[in-house]
């Protein structure tokens, strides 16, 4: 049994506040499984050549470490997220209002890999055979993202440069919300001067 606090419902209906729970490694492999398998994909019908489709992933991983600096401050931070019962406190005011509780630390994995694969299509339609090398990489980003994440809550800081990242993160969650929005790297942070 866990403690009282450890947890908070978000639904009223027993099947969604189930769904709304995640084993965050299980997504996180998942994640990184159906972008090995979109890039293998791509280098068995040699969609591109291989040295721009390995390029591709890492423009994707840039790529998505500048969409998590945005959709965390703009989206997430959206509006009356830490109150009421709107889609932002769901999506993210929960992790704000119990930052330790692991199984609220991913989307749930249907909807995880339902939304990557709309991205995958989504960018096919806009670069074509290009996507197998960028969304790879982007969705890659995205894995890494909640792995590290997972990590800045379940274990201590490392000894080593990394910890920038739990001590930033620490920040965004008990000092200023308003500060440290990223949390793969403090690379936008300084771009748009709300490192703490
Ligand atoms: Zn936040
Ligand atoms: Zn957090």
């Amino acid at each position: 049994m866990k403690a009282a606090n450890s947890s908070k419902q978000l639904f009223e209906n027993p099947f969604l506040e189930r769904f709304s729970r995640s084993n965050a490694i299980a997504v996180i492999a998942s994640l990184f499984g159906l972008a090995l398998i979109i890039f293998l994909y791509g280098v068995y019908f040699r969609l591109v050549p291989l040295g721009l489709q390995i390029l591709l992933v890492f423009v994707g991983l840039f790529a998505f470490s500048f969409f998590e600096y945005l959709i965390h401050r703009y989206v997430f931070h959206a509006g009356n997220y830490r109150e009421g019962k709107n889609w932002q406190s769901k999506l993210h005011g929960i992790h704000h209002d119990i930052p330790s509780d692991r199984e609220r630390l991913t989307l749930p994995m249907p909807l995880a890999l339902g939304v990557s694969l709309v991205v995958f299509f989504l960018f096919k339609f806009l670069i074509g055979s290009l996507a197998y090398g960028f969304f790879p990489g982007f969705i890659s980003g995205y894995a890494l993202y909640l792995l590290i994440h997972y990590w800045i809550h379940t274990r201590k800081p490392p000894k080593n440069s990394l910890k920038v990242l739990w001590r930033n993160h620490h920040i965004h969650h008990h000092v200023d919300e308003n500060k440290a929005y990223g949390v793969t790297t403090p690379f936008w942070d300084w771009v748009f001067r709300t490192l703490p």
